[in-house]
């Protein structure tokens, strides 16, 4: 496995930014040579966006240096979804062919990637989904339902989960398929947040083929590259190491200096209290996220990535909720020019606060439920009994639901 010195990573992110001038070319062309260059996913494959380093933790010398030296572009507002779990999932399951055709258009943002888990009926229990795909040669015809899917408005491809053996436990007769959201029989409509956005979808899909090719893993192991993605999802929600002082908490700390000289002694004292504790929690979490970096290996994270999600998730509300609090009444108002957006994810990043406070509600719900990730640390991490699971080893076609 080829290794690198931390400088000499750095060399070759300084070269990238010498010879591709990121203010006179656009995101595609700048993060097009990013990738070519290796300095994209750094753990995988040269080739295939990397220089097949051990780990990622390189990864962060590269976005270091490129947002020290102003260029824009950031994973998590490029393609979220795409990036943050795609690429693991292609890198894992694809083909060779797969692999080269769809990780560089992740990359640059060309191509935008949806995640197809959640249904009406199934959330927290993404195991027990209804989707049904029925093999007619070498397609599959899927019928269902999904719901809350984000960003599915402007996606490329999309990670669909489906059912295609209802005779086994609901675990088992799962497949994971790729599907592209061109085909004919995908009806996406939009689903509107308190924030005003609608940056999530529910899909029908009728009579939608999808070419066996393009099933990841194996037929009724769609379970596996399921985890795969959502464990990756968490790391990827939770598991940034910004600068420190930055990000949620650079936000209050911008409203307390603005705001502070408004509020009497007592008031002034409590909300210091209350902001050096968020300040203190954010950057542990920092620092936490930043060991787990500095030991990961290359290949996918494990249920440990749940910390990461937990903590930011309750924090961002704890930190939003002390920022309306040092607004006051004022915090019951939204901004004149409130829209109805239906955004691409590059537009999320609002300077609002109050906008922030509405959105940081979903935090606790997208990606796993807190409850969820308290089970996943119970169970997978410190080996606390197991939750009551009934219908595990019922055939799903057994079991009873409305
Ligand atoms: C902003 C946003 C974006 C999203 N984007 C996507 C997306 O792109 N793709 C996608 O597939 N999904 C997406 N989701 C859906 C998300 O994954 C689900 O909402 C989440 O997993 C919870 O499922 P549910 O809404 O069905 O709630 P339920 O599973 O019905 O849960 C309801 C309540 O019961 C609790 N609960 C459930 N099971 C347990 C248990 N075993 N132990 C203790 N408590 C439990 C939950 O914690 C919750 O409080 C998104 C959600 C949000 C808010």
């Amino acid at each position: 496995m080829a290794e690198y010195t931390e400088e000499e990573i750095r060399e070759l992110a300084r070269k990238l930014l010498e010879e591709v001038d990121h203010t006179k070319v656009d995101q595609h062309t700048f993060r097009g040579e990013q990738f070519d260059r290796g300095l994209a996913f750094i753990q995988f494959p040269e080739g295939l966006g990397g220089l097949g380093l051990s780990s990622r933790k390189m990864q962060t010398v590269v976005d270091t240096e490129l947002r020290s030296a102003g260029v824009p572009y950031h994973d998590l507002a490029i393609n979220p979804i795409g990036i943050g779990m795609g690429g693991p999932v292609v890198l894992t399951y694809a083909s060779e062919e797969q692999k080269k055709r769809l990780l560089r258009p992740m990359f640059t943002g060309e191509e935008i990637w949806c995640q197809m888990f959640s249904e009406p009926g199934s959330g927290s229990d993404v195991a027990g989904l209804a989707t049904r795909a029925i093999r007619d040669g070498d397609e599959w015809v899927v019928n269902g339902q999904k719901v809350w899917t984000t960003l599915a408005h402007v996606a490329r491809w999309g990670m669909l989960v489906a059912r295609t053996d209802p005779d086994q436990p609901k675990h088992k007769g799962l497949t994971y398929f790729l599907l592209d959201m061109q085909s004919e029989g995908v009806d996406v409509r939009p689903l509107y947040q308190i924030t005003g956005d609608a940056e999530f979808n529910e899909i029908f899909l009728s009579d939608v083929r999808i070419p066996h090719e393009n099933v990841f893993g194996d037929v009724g192991g769609g379970w596996a590259a399921a985890v795969t993605t959502l464990m990756n999802e968490r790391v990827a929600l939770g598991g940034g190491v910004p600068k420190q002082g930055t990000g949620p908490i650079a936000d209050l700390m911008h409203i307390w200096e603005e705001r502070k000289g408004s509020l009497d002694d007592v008031s002034a004292s409590v909300m210091r209290d209350r902001i050096s504790e968020l300040w203190i929690q954010a950057e542990a979490l920092r620092l936490t996220n930043w060991r787990a970096r500095e030991a990961s290996k290359s290949g996918n994270p494990g249920p440990e990535g749940s910390v990461g999600k937990l903590m930011s998730a309750e924090m961002n509300q704890k930190i939003y909720e002390l920022c309306m609090d040092i607004i006051g009444p004022e915090a019951l108002t939204f901004e004149a020019g409130y829209e109805r957006n239906r955004g691409d994810g590059s537009s999320w990043a609002r300077s609002s606060l109050k906008y922030s406070f509405l959105r940081s509600r979903a935090n606790t719900i997208e990606g796993g439920t807190s409850e969820v990730m308290r089970n996943i640390l119970g169970e997978r991490v410190l080996g606390l009994p197991g939750d009551v699971r009934v219908d595990k080893d019922i055939n799903w076609v057994d079991v009873p639901r409305n």
